[in-house]
């Protein structure tokens, strides 16, 4: 096992109910900004729920942060909260929504232009505190410090993280992810696994506990996940879906194993140039890095292939090969396509993505920092069609 230091501050209340106890995490008298997307939580009452359990505070509201934030949206909330002196913020919504307002949170005392954050790696010396009401299983950016923020003008989307971005607190009501769209369901299944994937088919370090938690994640997920397309308002499912993303990615499996990453990187610039969400490129490029991976991973693919999908027949590549395809099918079966071409998208497209790389840095990637442009262009061109 590697080292590590493994810290989460972030207090989760979890159940149906839950919106009601949010007021007593959040200071008296506190200047609270409220952050919301497109508009599904004004639709389904949870805007009006959590207004209704706040108590002593003065509230505002900031709506209109779309999937996939951007800074332009995010740079309206900062000068509204540094108007109005706030203090405290409140994601309700999916990751877009608590991605952004971590960008806000740590933007509105930044001294200089705040996407110096993202693109220039600028230091962060302080963050507004805040706290999130989860409406979508996805991301786990409701217990990790991490955000992912695109700058529209010129299609750069960019992630970064800090130890003052982690949310003072999140709300877990499964009940609130019963209106999500099926696609919305099926993005938030992939995306969850895809982050474990990216945590454990790594190269082995012995790391047992770790190994098992994500293989147990991994498991819940294949079972859980059509049921949730299949009955929607399915409260265990919902609530084993919504505690699977979490873990996914709050630090834990994560801790003291290497972890690779090369498939968000690729899926970011996916994202940026052609507008698809997020958890679309990841079902793209997953499988395609996996198979271009799949010596340096060999260890790992093989345990994954025995403990996720129970294949035991066959050689060591065929079994290989069956754990790539399981993959695929699973995402398929959910109802997200995993090929280029299902997006419309060409061999033309690559080369800028290729650009978009080599000015982002992401010349070196993976556990090994092994996966050169070269090796990002067999995998783009292996997820063609
Ligand atoms: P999202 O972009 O937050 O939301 C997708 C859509 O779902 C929106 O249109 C939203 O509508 C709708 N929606 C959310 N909750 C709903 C509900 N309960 N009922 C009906 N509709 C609902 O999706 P996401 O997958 O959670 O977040 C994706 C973003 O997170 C990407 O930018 C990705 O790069 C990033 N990400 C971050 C991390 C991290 O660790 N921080 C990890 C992976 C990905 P409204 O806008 O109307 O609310
Ligand atoms: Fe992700």
């Amino acid at each position: 096992m590697l080292n590590f230091t493994f810290h989460n501050p972030t207090r989760i209340l979890f159940g149906e109910g839950r919106i009601a106890d949010l007021g007593g995490e959040i200071p008296s008298g506190a200047r609270v900004l409220i952050t919301y997307g497109g508009g599904s939580v004004v639709k389904t009452g949870t805007l009006d729920e959590v207004k209704a359990a706040l108590q002593n505070v003065t509230v505002f509201e900031f709506g209109g942060i779309e999937p996939n934030p951007t800074y332009e949206t995010l740079m309206q909330a900062v000068e509204l909260a540094r108007r109005e002196c706030i203090d405290f913020l409140l994601a309700v919504g999916g990751g877009s929504v608590i991605d952004g307002t971590k960008f806000i949170a740590a933007a509105i005392p930044f001294v200089g232009e705040p996407w110096d954050i993202l693109a220039k790696r600028a230091p962060i010396q302080s963050a507004v505190p805040f706290g999130s009401v989860l409406t979508l299983p996805a991301t786990g950016s409701e217990m990790n410090s991490g955000s992912v923020i695109t700058k529209g003008a010129t299609q750069d989307k960019l992630a970064f993280m800090h130890p003052l971005l982690f949310p003072v607190f999140s709300v877990l009501d499964p009940t609130r992810t019963y209106t999500l769209p099926p696609r919305q369901v099926a993005n938030g299944v992939v995306d969850a696994f895809v982050h474990i994937a990216e945590q454990y088919l790594t190269y082995p370090v012995d790391a047992r506990v770790q190994d098992r938690f994500a293989e147990g994640l991994l498991l819940t997920l294949v079972e859980e996940g059509p049921k949730a397309l299949a009955e929607p308002g399915n409260y265990d499912v919902r609530a084993n879906l919504m505690w699977t993303a979490t873990l996914a990615l709050n630090g834990l499996i994560g801790a003291g194993v290497p972890q690779d990453w090369a498939t968000h990187m690729l899926g970011h610039e996916l994202t940026a140039l052609h507008g698809l969400d997020h958890a679309q490129t990841l079902a793209i490029v997953l499988p395609a890095m996996l198979q271009v991976r799949r010596t340096q991973k060999r260890d790992k693919l093989l345990q994954y292939a025995e403990r996720v999908w129970n294949l035991r027949d066959g050689s060591e590549d065929e079994r290989i090969d069956a754990a790539i395809r399981h993959t695929r099918a699973f995402f398929e079966s959910l109802g997200v396509p995993t090929r280029l071409a299902d997006y419309g998208i060409g061999a033309e497209a690559i080369p800028p993505l290729l650009d978009k790389l080599a000015q982002h840095g992401m010349t070196a990637l993976g556990e090994r920092q092994d996966v050169t442009l070269e090796q990002s262009r067999q995998v783009y061109e292996l997820a063609l069609s």
